[in-house]
């Protein structure tokens, strides 16, 4: 049996069940990977990872889990560049700079946003649990290339 990892908030498992869904083991592998990092992942690297820890995991239950927890706004998809969806959590804040010529992507950590955050629910009266926050422009390579 498998311990719950930190990263799994027992708020997170409340809102499965809650929503009528059986917490299965690859359903748990996929949400721990998801949570794990701040990383993008897209469902290739997940069932690849998922697959580690449940040799059993079908790609099916892979792209199902990845569904639902985007239903109950539990991860976030993110399109960027050519290729399919990646995944984050959705819970916090997102941050990127964006290439418009190479399309790269650097993820970064902290943003004003919060404040404004809290601005906007008092304006608003509406609860914000996420935010996403991209920057377009031209990379220091591209840049001095250019
Ligand atoms: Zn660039
Ligand atoms: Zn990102
Ligand atoms: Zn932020």
């Amino acid at each position: 049996m498998n311990t719950l990892s930190t990263s799994l908030s027992p708020d997170l498992v409340q809102r499965l069940r809650q929503a009528g869904y059986k917490i299965t083991p690859p359903r748990l592998a996929v949400l721990e990977i998801i949570l794990r990092d701040g990383q993008h992942q897209n469902p290739s690297e997940i069932l690849r990872q998922a697959q580690a820890i449940h040799p059993n995991t079908g790609r099916a239950t892979v792209y199902r889990t990845l569904e639902l927890l985007t239903q109950l706004g539990i991860v976030r998809p993110i399109y960027v560049g050519e290729n399919g969806p990646t995944y984050i959590r959705a819970e916090g804040g997102h941050h990127h700079l964006v290439c418009a010529q190479c399309g790269k992507i650097v993820d970064f950590d902290q943003c004003g946003a919060d404040s404004l955050a809290r601005e906007l629910e008092a304006r608003f009266g509406f609860h914000i649990r996420s935010h996403l926050l991209e920057f377009y422009g031209l990379c220091a390579e591209c840049y001095t290339g250019a």
